[in-house]
């Protein structure tokens, strides 16, 4: 390869080494693979068509590809190409050595405020990057989100993002992370990634989302009401509180934007600027 100027057409099966399945997702799984010309190692993502035919994603699919293809930022999972056969697609992705966050996250219980500052520094940069073009994720969750070999965060999964100048109508996401008009159903904008932000953020520093319930309806209201508590525990800095309760707030056009995220002493004290992080 190397795959930077993938747009080349005529990628097959022919020109990779399968290795091991890296994971399986909703839609297909993912292996790791080698060119064979360039040893360049990538990850592969094996979706069938079956499937898509079956769960009517074609649309969802090829914005995806689009989206993630045209976005060049380094705390974004590079798609360098794709191809197919007669039975399933193939995208060629960068590969994440560290895997999922969420399984960071699940091994440790939480992190510290330097890791997880360090995440949510990279994740503020590569929303920010976004939304300059455009692009609203609306799915961010520890799952979407993977680690390089340097631990470095990579937005990965744009399969609910949407490029778009105006506001949006369709109800989308994960529950936990979901922000108040969202919830409602209501017309949103960019904002609702500013939202989940801040749920990853008490997410990493306690080791649950903040209206986790026992019910969806529970979650629901709880989301509604920002019915959010701080237990007390010594490892979560009163800036830490400030940064979370400035994105947590049930009028969007009030929270704080990326870049304030990024200019606040919490984030400036404790986030490696490298973005490099080894929990
Ligand atoms: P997905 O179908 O995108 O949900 O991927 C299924 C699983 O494969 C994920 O949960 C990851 O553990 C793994 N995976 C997906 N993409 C990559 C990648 N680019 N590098 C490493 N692992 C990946």
């Amino acid at each position: 390869m190397k795959p930077e100027g993938s747009s080349r057409r005529g990628w097959s099966l022919r020109d990779f080494e399968i290795g091991k399945p890296l994971g399986k997702g909703k839609f297909g799984r993912v292996y790791l693979a080698r060119e064979i010309k360039s040893k360049y190692i990538v990850a592969l993502k094996v979706i069938f068509k079956e499937q898509i035919e079956k769960y009517r994603i074609h649309h969802q699919l090829r914005r995806e590809m689009e989206i993630q293809t045209s976005l060049r930022h380094p705390n974004i999972l590079r798609l360098y190409g794709w191809f197919h056969d007669s039975e399933r697609i193939f995208l060629i992705l960068e590969f994440a050595y560290g895997g999922e966050l969420y399984n960071v996250l699940r091994k440790h219980g939480r992190l510290n405020e330097k890791h997880a500052a360090t995440y949510i520094a990279s994740l503020a940069q590569a929303l920010a990057y976004c939304h300059e073009n455009h692009v609203i994720h609306r799915d961010i969750k520890p799952e979407n989100l993977l680690l390089d070999h340097e631990g470095r965060l990579k937005i990965a999964d744009f399969g609910w993002s949407v490029q778009s100048k105006s506001k949006r109508h369709t109800m989308c996401g994960t529950l936990d992370y979901l922000a108040p008009e969202m919830v409602e159903n209501k017309a949103h904008d960019q904002a609702v990634d500013n939202w989940t932000v801040g749920i990853l953020c008490y997410e990493f520093l306690y080791g649950v989302p903040p209206f986790e319930a026992e019910s969806q309806s529970d979650t629901f209201k709880r989301i509604m009401k920002v019915d959010l508590e701080f237990p007390p525990v010594p490892h979560v800095s009163p800036e830490a509180k400030n940064l979370i309760c400035q994105l947590l707030v049930k009028d969007s056009s009030k929270r704080l934007s990326l870049q304030k995220i990024m200019d606040h002493p919490w984030i400036t004290k404790n986030a490696n600027p490298e973005g490099i992080c080894n929990v």
